[in-house]
């Protein structure tokens, strides 16, 4: 049917490229793309001869808009999936400007130099994505991505108003590690080190990181502690859901984790100020994600289940009510089936089913959109279908 063009060769490229190969009806051409060649270079090995699409490799820096252009007009993909990190979204967005390609990602645009991440940089391209005939989705992974998805079958289906909006994402594996962290060490500490916030009644409400803490009981997990973030798609889904309220984002971590993060804070080795070290200008928490476990490394040693959803609280037919949609994967069998664990599988399955809303043309809208903005069905349908059920529970337990 189409081809895609994955960017990155890193723990959810490589879930994303196993799931398009399994459904090669849709993608029967698929380019690895990365700095480091060898890594796509060894996928397709590895899937080769389990797919019966074609996969090819190309090595591309893509902080270089050019080099990016040259890779699309010579693959010429029908979608541009961008696995790399938050830093590249820009420059990728530009090439399939110039190139008339769709664009298709799962965080947003970063500068690597503050760590400060928001929508602003890639809606300035709205009307240009418009103007062009081609379409860039945003945040096409679990958070965001699926529940943003999750907050539009809500609004769609059992509300008339959604007012409240709790994202909980409960990661109940152990990987055996006293510190290790699931995706990106630089892009996960810049995340969690970060001060807190919230949407309430029309404005943000900052927090000191990690100062809002709940016990909340996951289903299929147990009790969990959990600390209110700062998220990405609060900002879109504050903007995309009338009537809302308030939209809050927890994160489950263990003492052990936040022991050790606040020991590398104190000492300022999750610093992004570059340093200078023995004669060379050295970034610390870059160093630090050298001498970290590297995410893909957790994937055989990582036991027990995640569970992502949200809870809703609306009117309908002019009553309160609540639901709860969430998913739980399990650490175990994600590796089984792809060699990684949980957090990059829940990742990598919703950039498949987003590059294939596009290719397919089951979603086809010209511009610059967040994933809550399309009709949420086909891809709650897909989400059952490659890997990621989700179940819906009326009258939850609410976070106070
Ligand atoms: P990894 O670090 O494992 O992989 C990143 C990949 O991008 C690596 O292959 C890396 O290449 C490549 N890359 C980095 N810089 C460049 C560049 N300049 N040019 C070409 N390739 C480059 O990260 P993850 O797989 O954990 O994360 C990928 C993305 O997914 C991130 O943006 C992350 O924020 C996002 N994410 C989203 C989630 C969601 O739910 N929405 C959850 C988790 C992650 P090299 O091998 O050379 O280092």
């Amino acid at each position: 049917m189409g081809k895609v063009l994955v960017i990155g060769c890193g723990g959810v490229a490589s879930v994303a490229i196993h799931k398009c190969c399994q459904n090669s009806a849709v993608f029967d051409e698929i380019c690895i793309a990365s700095r480091t060649v060898s890594k796509c270079e060894a996928l397709k090995e590895k899937l080769e001869g389990t797919t019966s699409a074609k996969i090819t490799t190309a090595q591309v820096d893509a902080d270089h808009t050019d080099e990016l252009i040259a890779l699309i007009e010579k693959e010429k993909p029908d979608v541009v999936l961008n696995l790399a990190l938050p830093y590249q979204d820009l420059t990728i967005m530009d090439a399939c400007l110039a190139t008339k390609t769709d664009y298709v990602d799962t965080a947003n645009y970063e500068p690597e130099d503050t760590a400060k991440f928001e929508y602003k940089w890639q809606w300035a391209y709205r009307e240009r994505y418009e103007k062009a005939g081609i379409t860039a989705l945003l945040g096409s992974g679990f958070d965001p991505g699926v529940t943003s998805v999750f907050s539009a079958y809500a609004l769609k289906h059992y509300f008339d108003e959604i007012n409240y909006i709790d994202i909980l994402d409960c990661n109940g594996g152990d990987h055996g590690y006293p510190f290790a962290t699931n995706f990106n060490p630089e892009i996960n500490i810049r995340e969690v080190s970060a001060k807190g916030s919230y949407w309430e009644d029309g404005h943000w409400v900052e927090t000191e990181p990690m100062e809002i803490k709940r016990v909340y009981n996951f289903p299929e997990v147990g009790e969990k502690d959990m600390y209110l973030l700062h998220h990405e798609e609060i900002e879109s889904l504050a903007l995309n859901i009338p009537g809302i309220k308030r939209i809050r984002f927890f994160m489950t971590f263990g003492q052990s984790y936040l022991t050790h993060l606040k020991c590398l804070e104190n000492v300022g080795m999750t610093s992004i100020e570059p340093i200078m070290y023995e004669g060379r200008e050295i970034v610390p928490l870059q160093f630090l994600k050298a001498v970290l476990p590297d995410p893909a490394s957790l994937g055989p040693r990582t036991k027990g289940k995640t569970n992502i959803g949200c809870i809703f609280t609306g009117k309908k037919d002019g009553k309160e009510k609540s639901i709860y949609i969430y998913n739980v994967c399990d650490h175990q069998e994600c590796y089984k089936e792809v060699g990684s664990q949980a957090v990059a599988y829940t990742t990598g399955v919703p950039a498949m089913i987003g590059a294939m809303m596009l290719l397919t043309k089951t979603w086809d809208k010209k511009g610059v959109y967040n994933i809550e903005e399309f009709d949420p069905d086909p891809f709650m349908d897909a989400l059952n279908k490659f890997g990621l059920p989700w179940k819906v529970e009326e009258n939850p337990v609410l976070v106070d």
